[in-house]
This record gives structure tokens, sequence and C-alpha cells, in this order.
């Protein structure tokens, strides 16, 4: 059967509320649970395809919460998806010019409807990105539990299970003096056996970026991920001059190109974290990838801490790039204490092996959205 000939005829969306495996401390917000919206569209014949849009921290991330997504999918979106041919482009062409932002609630969509079309036609999602370069992503790990000791023998675990060797440490909510003491004693106890990059989540002005910055680095940073606010490029220029760490955007790239291209402009970053979710969808975070490498900017595969549906999306469109200097953290299932899919994905050897199989390659276990959806 052709694409062309597919009508989808229903759209279902779940709001799960799963806990996490400990509290994971960011300069926003400490999360205990992870709310993440499950968006599933079904064709004429029954099949499916899956989409996931989750955020951090209810709205203290993003101007999207996992209950206005849900909202703007069941209320806003579903006239665009039931009853319409399935033809990925054409629906979003149509969502872009009829509903302005809902970056993440589009980012679900996007990612269900060529889910469905990888199973109508038996292709991997991959394939409509322009294929896989690679069947395995190296993956980083997050260590925030906001104790020193903790992190140490955290990440100290996951280089013996070889499972993780680039440590992403939250900080930004404490002086920015005790913030580099903890991370000189994690950087000084995985010296040699792995990287240490830091993500500040706006926290900072100029000034503190200014002067922790050179320190981290000097303690063995090799990146500093949004340091300054979102609108802050000049800073954030100043600080890509001080030859220290890398400076990569994240929240900034909210939005998609449009963004990436402002950041560009202003010489505002060496390195942008790509997110699907970020940028309104597997598109979108493609041309933000093309735009940055036009300009030799690193790439990073970042992660909202999406469970498994938003991970393998995001994983599947990030095998098909090249030159991604700084690899993915698409960790997210890991942090959380039971896992939707019928099959978990694999983490091996410092990396995130992707899936075979049609579409994203995955289903969701029916268990889960009986015991984690909320009313
Ligand atoms: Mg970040």
């Amino acid at each position: 059967m052709s694409a062309s000939s597919v009508t989808i005829e229903r759209m279902q969306c779940w709001l799960l509320r799963i806990p996490t495996i400990r509290a994971h401390q960011l300069a926003v917000a400490t999360m205990r649970e992870q709310r993440i919206v499950i968006l599933e569209l079904t064709d004429s014949e029954g099949r499916t395809g899956l989409g996931e849009a989750t955020t951090i921290g209810g709205l203290a991330y993003a101007d999207e919460s996992p209950d206005s997504i849900r909202l703007t999918l069941d209320i806003y979106l579903r006239p665009y998806l039931e009853g319409v041919q399935l033809d990925p482009p054409a629906i979003m062409a149509a969502l872009n010019a009829g509903i302005v932002g809902n970056y993440f609630a589009k980012c679900a969509v996007e990612t269900a409807l060529y889910d469905l079309l990888g199973k109508v036609e038996n292709r991997q999602l991959s394939d409509y990105f322009g294929g896989r370069r690679t069947n395995v992503l190296p993956c980083a790990w997050t260590l925030a539990s906001g104790d020193t000791d903790g992190d140490i023998a955290e990440a100290q675990a996951m280089l013996d299970a070889r499972r993780h060797r680039d440590f992403k440490l939250k900080i930004g909510k404490r002086p920015w003096q005790q913030d580099c003491a903890h991370v000189a004693a994690i950087a000084d106890a995985v010296r040699g056996e792995a990287s240490v990059r830091v993500d500040v989540n706006q926290a900072w002005d100029f000034e503190t970026a200014r002067h922790a910055i050179p320190a981290l680095h000097e303690a063995g940073v090799v990146m500093v991920e949004q340091p300054l606010p979102v609108h802050d490029l000049a800073g954030a220029r100043a600080l890509c001059e001080l030859n220290g760490a890398a400076i990569m955007a994240d929240e900034a790239l909210r939005g998609g190109v449009y963004p990436a291209r402002r950041i560009m402009a202003a010489g505002a970053a060496h390195a942008f974290s790509l997110k699907i979710a970020q940028a309104g969808g597997l598109t979108a975070c493609a041309e933000v990838a093309d735009t940055a490498r036009t300009a030799g900017l690193g790439l990073y595969g970042g992660t909202m801490l999406e469970g498994g549906v938003g991970t393998v999306a995001a994983a599947q469109l990030f095998a098909t790039m090249e030159a991604f200097i700084w690899g993915t953290e698409l960790f997210g299932p890991l942090l959380l204490t039971y896992d939707i899919l019928v099959e978990p994905l694999r983490y091996a050897e410092f990396a995130l092996h992707l899936p075979d199989g049609p579409g994203l390659g995955i289903a969701i276990n029916p268990d889960a959205i009986a015991e984690f959806a909320e009313q």
C-alpha cells in the first residue's frame, strides 16, 4: 500500500507520570518524577505511530508544560490529523502555517507521523532523513544528585559498567565557587577515564560566567552549556572569546533554525545542543544541524529527558548526521524507574544502540499506560 492511500483515523494521547531513580537537580528545578506526553495515531488498517513530548520541571524550563502540551494536542492539533491523508511534510506545513510556537507538541506529531509512515512502508524512520550513518551513538550521563561524593560514586559505577564515559554536571544553583569545587572534585576522580562538561541552564549573569568558566576549564571542564540567559547573545559571544571551554547553546535554540541563525550571526556559540522537541520536530532539528554545519559549529545530541519514544526518535535522526563531535546525552529512559517500551533500548559500551524495525522500531507496553497514565 502506498502512503498516499493511508488515512489517519484516530489520535489518542496520554500523560504518564513516572518516578525518577533519584532526585535530579538542575538550576531551574529538582525532578523526582517525569511527566511524559505520549501521542498515538492509528490508521484505517489499525497500524499505529507513536510520538512523545516531554519537558522538564513543569514550566521551569520552557513555556509548554506537560498539561498544556496534552491540551494543545487534544484540542488544537487533532483537527490537522484525524481523517487526514498520511503525508508528514504536508501535515507539518499546515501545522506550522496554522499554529505558532508549541514546538514540543509539534515534535510529538511529526514523530508519530513518520513512525506510522515507516510502518506502512516498512522503512526505518532514519530513512526519511537521509538514512543511517551509524547504529551506535555515544551517550553521556548527567550527574545531578546534588552531592559530590554521591556523584563520584555514580560516575565510577557507570565507568565500571562501561555504560557512560562522558559526564555532564548540572550547576548554577549554588555560588559558582562552590560549584567549581564540586566539579573539580569529580573531574579529579575521573581524570583520564572520562570527559566532564557542565550545564548551567541560564543561571549565571555575565560577570559570574566570566570568572567561573576559566576556573572550570582549569579544573578540566571541556564544555559549558547555556551559561547565560538565552537573550544575552553579546555576553555569550564574549564568553566564546575567553579561549577556555567550548560554549554550547541549548535553551537559546528553542524555535529551530531562526534562533540558530541569530546565534551564529552573533558568534555566540561553539556548539549546538540539538533537540528535536526544542526545534519543533525532526525536520526542523535537521535544518538546525545543517545550518550549524555550514558554520563549522560542533553538534551534540541533546535530551529533554524523554522516555523511550522521544529518545529513540532523536536517535533515529542523530544517526543520520555526521560530525557529532560532542556525542549525545540520550539517556532519558535510564533516569526513570520504569521503562515504558516492550523492549527497552540497549545501552552498552558507552553508547546507545539503535533498534531495527520499521518506523521508530519500538512498541509501548500497554501496562505502562494502564499503570502510569494520569486522568
Ligand atoms: Mg541543557
